[in-house]
């Protein structure tokens, strides 16, 4: 009769450590310490000197011994266990729970192993999740030397798979909240990109906007003039037809430069290589910027090396970069002259664009090729201008494999812009 009182006193024990051990699973996250009243648990109804849990590292490779309980002395933990070896290999393969009663004499034992923690014996239960071995549980007696025997291997066995089930719900919280985090991450990436791109879109609408307006109506005021006034005297009449033509051509170029810009942004960047001579670029931009530098009185000098070869670039682009330079040298400057030099290298064909004008701040030599960017001078003297220029310059001598350069001894004191292009241009495919 006691004895069943004994044996039903110990179920209800048993049954109190288990609902224990369930209740902190179910109440917490954090890993260790279910690990750790699992573990309480395990020695509370192995009834042995010792236990002690070894969990499988990621890469599957070894077990690390991690909590232990009861009388563990000052046995040293840092070590670890090859799942390949011995009886820890036997776990893993068949995945049940082992008694050692001698451990001298078991051939399955390690020896080196049982000697470093001062085992006799010992029963390993394993850690199930997914039909995989995560961790071990080993308990045995080493102080008292009683053999483990009559442990209650199927409570042990349920301690451990609630172990196992601890685990792999911390992986998949942790993985989830890794998840959480990227996605997280992505989002906010996407966001600023598209913040990035609506700014873009609505500075580009602005300068547009203001750009365009100016020399529209600089050229329907010329215009009406002309047209009101059909007695107007030949000279006058020239004049207004010469202001006309450079608004024009203003007027095309911050469309040109509008476009380019938001072509660089989106498109591969694309080359259509052609034969041609400097010269042709040349006389082509003195013809368009011409005029402006006349109404400027700005003297526009042209200077080309004698037995200047044909190179192979292209013709628009490198046209429109050369242009862009030509065409700040004059607006920034005030008086004086701009010169426009073409001079021929090893491989490379140089053109070089030299004012007098406002000049550049050192701080700011990195600055103007930013998309947008003006100088508190430049918009002082030259209320109409994109910011683009030079970024699109930039731009254009990159996909001609190019450099560009630029010299200033400060403001006020002129500045040089120095391209370099390759006198044949690599094809791009
Ligand atoms: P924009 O001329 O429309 O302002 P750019 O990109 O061509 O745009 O030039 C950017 C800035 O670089 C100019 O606003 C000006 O501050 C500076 N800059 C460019 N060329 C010269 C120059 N020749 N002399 C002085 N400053 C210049």
């Amino acid at each position: 009769m006691k004895k069943q009182g004994n044996n039903l006193e110990k179920r209800i024990d048993e049954l109190m450590t288990l609902h224990r051990v369930s209740q902190t699973m179910n109440s917490s996250l954090n890993v260790k310490e279910t690990l750790e009243t699992v573990m309480d648990a395990v020695i509370e109804v192995a009834r042995t000197d010792r236990a002690l849990m070894y969990l499988m590292n990621e890469d599957r490779t070894r077990f690390i011994p991690t909590i232990a309980r009861g009388n563990v002395g000052n046995i040293d933990l840092d070590f670890d266990v090859d799942p390949e070896e011995s009886i820890f290999r036997l776990i893993v393969q068949q995945r049940l729970p082992i008694v050692v009663e001698d451990a001298a004499n078991d051939k399955r034992v390690n020896q080196e192993h049982a000697g470093r923690l001062g085992t006799t014996s010992f029963a390993l239960i394993p850690m199930i999740w997914k039909e995989q071995v995560v961790g071990i549980i080993g308990v045995d007696n080493a102080v008292t030397g009683r053999p483990v025997v009559d442990v209650d291997l199927d409570l042990l066995v349920t301690l451990a798979n609630h172990a196992a089930i601890a685990l792999s719900n911390n992986q998949m919280y942790e993985k989830t909240t890794r998840f959480n985090e990227e996605l997280q991450q992505r989002v906010t990436e996407a966001t600023e990109h598209l913040e990035r791109l609506l700014e873009m879109k609505s500075h580009f609408l602005t300068v547009a906007s203001h750009q365009l307006r100016t020399p529209t109506t600089v050229v329907k005021g010329l215009l009406s003039m002309l047209i009101e006034d059909p007695e107007m005297p030949d000279e006058e009449r020239n004049r207004l037809i010469d202001q006309t033509y450079a608004s024009v051509n203003r007027l095309q170029r911050i469309i040109s430069e509008l476009l380019t810009a938001t072509e660089l942004e989106d498109k591969p960047k694309m080359v259509q290589l052609e034969e041609l001579h400097p010269g042709e670029i040349i006389d082509e931009i003195v013809k368009e910027l011409g005029p402006l530098a006349e109404e400027k009185k700005i003297t526009l000098l042209t200077e080309l090396s004698a037995e200047l070869p044909s190179i192979q670039s292209d013709r628009f682009k490198l046209y429109e970069a050369v242009a862009n330079l030509v065409d700040n040298a004059i607006r920034y400057t005030q008086e004086g002259s701009v010169k426009v030099s073409v001079r021929q290298g090893n491989a490379a064909v140089t053109f070089r664009v030299e004012d007098t004008g406002i000049g550049i701040d050192p701080d700011e030599v990195e600055a103007i090729f930013e998309k947008f960017h003006r100088s508190e001078d430049a918009l002082e003297i030259q209320a109409s201008g994109t910011g683009l220029g030079l970024f699109i310059t930039k731009g254009i001598i990159d996909t001609l494999q190019g450099e560009i350069q630029v010299d200033s001894a400060g403001r006020g004191k002129g500045s040089a812009f120095t391209i370099h292009v390759p006198v044949r241009s690599p094809r791009q495919d």
